[in-house]
């Protein structure tokens, strides 16, 4: 059986439309029904032209027209004959580049996650970047006493940043170039705050820590001005995580990581195995069913998925808005 859905096509550089388009079984895969879409950080670069090199998370090739989507959730609407993990009316989370701008989308098995018990479906959805920011606050070793830099405030930033101050750290800080996300990361319970077009992060962390520098910094802003920063002001010995995806060279001022011996710790949920991923799910949603991490308060707009228009215009030009959804 096919299903007819509209699906988002990205046709160049600033012009996404809706479609119509036919799904088409194949015996591997499931058609799930969409029950909200997020906007990436990733599918903003898309939207503005830069496409980034091909992963295996991508069911279509980087380049133009590209049919964009990844962040979304719902309903299994039909199964292939060879699938047996997933049955007709199974919630799920997608985690793959589907076309997931749509009503209806195609997915492997493998590309899919269930929804775990108690998580309400507007936040499973959100699942695959909320897992993804998760997964770096659970990884990144901070511990009890740290001094702990986030740098930028978007939605991973803000997660990660929550999950430093959980997880015992002493001193949290983040650090981006709008107001409007400090603003939120203060609510959150960040306790400092760092403009960085006002001011030097650097000098800052390294007067909090009386010169020694910052036990562990988090790179989720993805600038060369982002990673030379940070390669500055972590401590002798810190922990430098990396979490942001730079899709173009920078050029970086690396001496640091050798004279001071920094750790590296790359936290990038999706791009070990999905083996790896299928088991730490689980593990990175139970704080937010427990309520442990607040993410509905940076959920910050809403559009109908007819809005995409208009929904990616916001996310081109307010930066305060965080996640963007869109709603069949
Ligand atoms: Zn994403």
């Amino acid at each position: 059986m096919a299903v007819i859905t509209r699906a988002a096509l990205l046709k160049g550089p600033y012009d996404i439309d809706l479609i119509e388009k036919k799904l088409v079984c194949g015996d591997d895969e499931v058609i799930v029904k969409n029950h909200l879409m997020g906007i990436c950080g990733s599918d903003k670069l898309f939207y503005r032209g830069k496409l980034p090199p091909k992963t295996a998370e991508f069911r279509h090739p980087p380049k133009f027209p590209f049919p964009l989507g990844h962040e979304s959730g719902g309903t299994v609407v039909e199964v292939g004959l060879k699938v047996s993990e997933y049955q007709v009316g199974d919630k799920v989370i997608a985690f793959g580049w589907n076309n997931n701008y749509a009503d209806y989308f195609l997915s492997k098995t493998w590309q899919l996650q269930p929804v775990p018990k108690g998580l309400e479906m507007d936040l499973a959805c959100l699942g695959e970047p909320i897992s993804c920011a998760m997964y770096s606050g659970l990884n990144s070793q901070v511990q009890l006493g740290d001094t702990v830099v986030i740098m930028g405030g978007g939605f991973a930033g803000q997660i990660i940043a929550q999950c430093s101050k959980a997880k015992g750290a002493h001193k949290v800080i983040v650090v981006d170039t709008l107001e409007g996300k400090l603003k939120i990361a203060k609510k959150l319970g960040t306790d400092i705050t760092i403009n960085i077009t006002k001011e030097d992060p650097v000098a800052i962390v390294k007067e909090l820590t009386g010169g020694i520098g910052a036990d562990v910094v988090v790179e989720a802003a993805g600038s060369a001005d982002s990673f030379n920063a940070a390669s500055e002001m972590i401590r002798h010995n810190g922990k430098f995580v990396f979490y942001s995806w730079v899709t173009e060279p920078i050029t970086l001022n690396i001496s640091r990581w050798h004279d001071d011996g920094l750790q590296f710790i790359n936290t990038c949920l999706v791009h070990h195995t999905w083996q790896e991923r299928f088991v730490w799910t689980p593990e990175t949603l139970r704080p937010v069913i427990t309520g442990q991490v607040d993410i509905k308060s940076l959920v910050t707009n809403e559009f109908k998925l007819e809005q995409i228009k208009e929904a990616f215009e916001l996310a081109d030009n307010d930066d305060t808005a965080i996640k963007i959804t869109l709603r069949p």
